[in-house]
């Protein structure tokens, strides 16, 4: 057996060892030989809990049991996310992890719910949307799997304690042979010559040398930012909010399958649903309220009684501007971050694990093509998700100076230039790669008050009784198959009950 590829992955939250975990499953171990750094006495960030319904394509590429993972990591089910007071104060609707409506035409469903609504005829948008009716309900079930079925028009995510999920990884990639090494990174050694990272050495002087390093050490980003010196592309012109504030409460009896985001006076507020517990936080701007005045905010409104201190966490938005330099791979926080308002950061991990495990070198000697490549999808995957948050941001009442300021301020000109689009047409581009699909977008345009001016011309052609008559029929179909899934709450105690913590 020739001398094996040695990829060391440094840092052991959830992004290390989703990776470990990625690397135990999928690489050929007479090839590779992969160890984790990680340090106890540093610990984790210890807070994510909101996904994406990408992380279900992560665990089945993975292999894990559902039922056993959702117990592991006290889960419940997603459907999407409740905006409270974003657009107007009062205001709310509902980002699902589904589409509107289905065909009933030539143009696109959104199109034709566009012209109905101009000629006064339509329903709320959210009442051809089966994941929103449902959520609405506190119902959830799976979608059936049959082609024409309202209630499989849906994708659905997890909320999940980001912490046990490490740990379960944890537990589950070493017994697929992952060394798993304890120890303080003290110092990180680069060859003088190419100035790649050889190795990196412990507090108790052990000297962990590499071919291929993977940054997973948080915000501290010790390899690809410390040693290698790579900038962060800052965009805090762009998104303010510098803080959170977390704690955790005792669940309360609005077990919801979804995540709801509140608008306030200085950022928003996260609620999730886990079973032995409820996750809350106040992202915020720290120039425009105290971390004081944010914890007694988030204390104050929370529905059930506080488990623990609240914690302020600090953090930058923005990116690496490499997020593989050398020989080093960076994910998760050390890569990067943005806000979790549309709980995108281990979805983010997840894309990095994926296109480094296609672009992974076959020997020491890495060719640029392959960072190049690996730095180009990175970049198109955080540039959609800015995009999509800053949505977010420009569309609101200027009620306080926060939303001032973001009112006011200049946009990137792809999300201008997306915004005219919808106005113009209520055209919403798809991409092949990258979030978010045009139910997305229309989902937060609609529900922050953006609406086109007029819709696909494809969509005329259908009479306007028909039409009415069509939008009336689809919705009493999705109000009847929601009334047909159970509470959520009942779903999760009766398919995957977690054990008392
Ligand atoms: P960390 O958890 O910080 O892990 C870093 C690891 O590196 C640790 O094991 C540490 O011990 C190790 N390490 C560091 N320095 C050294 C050293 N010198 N020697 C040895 N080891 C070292 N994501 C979502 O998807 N959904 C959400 O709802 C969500 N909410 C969030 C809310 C907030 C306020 C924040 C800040 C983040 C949120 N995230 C969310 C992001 C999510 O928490 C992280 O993306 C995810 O947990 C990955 O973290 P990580 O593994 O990159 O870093």
């Amino acid at each position: 057996m020739g001398r094996r590829f040695d990829l060391v992955i440094v840092g052991g939250g959830t992004a290390g060892w989703m990776c470990a975990a990625a690397c135990a499953a999928k690489l050929d171990r007479s090839r590779f030989r992969i160890r984790l750094i990680e340090s106890e006495e540093i610990g984790t960030v210890g807070v994510g809990e909101a996904t994406l319904p990408q992380m279900k394509d992560f665990n089945d590429f993975l292999g894990l049991d559902e039922v056993e993972f959702m117990q592991a990591t006290q889960a419940s089910f997603k459907l999407g996310i409740e905006f409270v007071n974003w657009g107007r104060e009062g205001d709310r609707y509902i980002h699902p992890f589904g589409t509107f409506g289905r065909p009933i035409g030539e143009a696109d469903f959104f199109s034709y719910w566009v012209r109905a609504h101009h000629n006064g005829t339509a329903a709320p948008l959210s009442d051809y949307c089966f994941p929103i009716v449902a959520a609405r309900q506190n119902h959830f079930m799976l979608p059936t799997g049959k082609a024409d079925d309202v209630r499989n028009a849906f994708a659905y995510a997890y909320h999940l304690d980001a912490f046990l999920y490490a740990r379960y990884l944890r537990r589950w990639a070493e017994e697929r042979g992952i060394e798993r090494v304890e120890g303080r990174i003290v110092d990180v050694e680069r060859d003088t010559e190419s100035g790649r990272v050889a190795a990196v050495t412990l507090q108790s002087d052990a000297r962990i040398e590499g071919d291929m390093f993977v940054d997973c050490s948080g915000f501290r980003s010790l390899l690809l930012g410390q040693a290698l010196g790579v900038e962060l592309e800052e965009w805090t012109h762009w998104l303010p909010c510098d803080r959170a504030v977390a704690v955790p409460s005792v669940r309360s009896t609005d077990f919801t399958p979804y995540t709801r985001s509140t608008r306030r006076k200085a950022g928003w507020q996260w609620r999730i649903p886990l079973q032995h517990r409820t996750g809350n936080g106040y992202v915020y701007a720290s120039q425009y309220i105290s971390d004081d005045e944010a914890a007694a905010a988030l204390l104050s409104s929370l529905d059930g009684e506080a488990l623990a201190e609240p914690r302020v966490l600090r953090f930058t938005a923005g990116k690496r501007r490499y997020a593989w330099a050398q020989n080093v791979v960076g994910m998760g926080l050390a890569g990067g971050f943005l806000e979790p308002l549309e709980s995108t950061s281990i979805y983010l991990v997840q894309m990095a694990i994926m296109h480094m495990l296609t672009l992974l070198p076959s020997g020491r000697t890495i060719d640029p093509a392959l960072p190049n490549e690996f730095n180009r999808v990175m970049d198109v995957e955080y540039d959609r998700i800015r995009d999509f948050l800053i949505l977010h941001y420009v569309a609101n009442d200027p009620a306080a100076p926060l939303w001032q300021q973001v009112t006011a301020m200049d946009i990137p000109q792809s999300l201008t230039a997306k915004i005219e689009r919808f106005r113009n047409r209520a055209y919403v581009e798809a991409y092949r790669d990258g979030l978010f699909g045009p139910p997305s977008w229309q989902a937060v345009f609609v529900g922050q008050g953006i609406m086109p001016a007029a819709a696909d011309r494809l969509a005329d052609a259908m009479p306007d009784a028909v039409l009415a008559d069509r939008l009336g029929k689809l919705a009493q179909t999705i109000e009847r198959g929601a009334a047909t899934a159970p509470l959520h709450a009942d779903f999760v105690a009766r398919y995957c009950p977690a054990p008392l913590p």
